[in-house]
């Protein structure tokens, strides 16, 4: 179970300590997928960031932990090898570091610290390669440097084929849908599915969809929408709130 409560958080600015997120409250249990939607500047990024250990936010009070485990007292990697995954919105481009080799190595970080098998290049080609092919993703961008200018959707197809290899247990897409066109949200969106269906995991994965936009829920069923507003979770509801509020606007929640 993952879980979020009474979260407040802030940003260091050049003149002063921004506050952020105000007593923010949050369960997914595993196997659900929950949604945030919130006008702009409502926090939505920040909670992604804060639960990532994104380096310049600070969490004053509160507590975020998975499966009891103390998230908020992890490094970002300890995090990450613990199952937190975050899609970015805007991903880091790294020229010079090769994809393939970025995501071996990221492989192999996580399979030495469950006391895994480690793959060597061949055999980490031959996993990545069936990846791919399952989710018809064209693999040419394996070569390339790490999201070198690499287009908004061969990001984004990236990341999810860094998810499918890491299989982590808590999954946020933050506004994954920005900036990609119909059949790339259909890419995405089948990968998500997919790997929620398909996974070696003990418990099923938790899926966070952070999105300004309903559209994307169309295709990622959320249980679970909630309504963020000032830091704060204003509303929460089933999947018709999403529709209800592209209806009506976010000023009447
Ligand atoms: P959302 O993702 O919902 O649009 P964000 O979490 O990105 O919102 O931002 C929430 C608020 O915090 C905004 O007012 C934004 O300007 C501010 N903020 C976020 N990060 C920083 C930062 N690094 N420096 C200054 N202000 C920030
Ligand atoms: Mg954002």
């Amino acid at each position: 179970m993952f879980k979020i409560e009474n979260v407040h958080a802030s940003v260091e600015t050049e003149n002063e300590n921004k506050s952020i997120l105000n007593g923010l409250n949050l369960e997914i249990k595993p196997g659900e997928i929950h949604a945030i939607m919130g006008p702009n500047g409502s926090g939505k990024s920040t909670l992604a960031k804060i639960i990532t250990g994104f380096p310049g936010y600070e969490v004053e009070k509160g507590c975020i932990t998975l499966d009891s485990q103390d998230i908020l007292e992890m490094e970002p990697d300890e995090r990450a090898n613990a199952g937190i995954f975050l899609a970015f919105q805007y991903p880091v481009e790294i020229p010079g570091v090769n994809n393939e080799d970025f995501l071996r190595m990221a492989y192999n970080a996580k399979q030495k610290k469950l006391g895994k098998e480690e793959l060597d290049p061949l055999d980490f080609n031959e996993l990545i390669q069936e990846k791919c092919k399952l989710l018809d993703i064209d693999a040419s961008f394996l070569d390339r440097s790490l999201n070198e200018g690499f287009s908004g959707g061969e990001k984004k197809r990236n990341e999810i084929l860094q998810m499918l290899i890491l299989e982590p247990s808590v999954i946020i897409l933050d506004e994954t849908d920005s900036g990609l066109d119909i059949d790339a949200l259909k890419i995405v969106s089948n990968a998500v599915n997919y790997y929620l269906k398909n996974n070696t995991l003990k418990t099923a994965p938790s899926l966070l969809v952070i999105t300004h936009y309903q559209r994307l829920l169309n295709y990622i069923q959320p249980d679970h929408v909630h309504i963020l507003v000032d830091g704060k979770i204003a509303r929460s509801g089933d999947k018709s709130l999403a529709l209800a509020l592209e209806e009506s606007g976010y000023e009447k929640v």
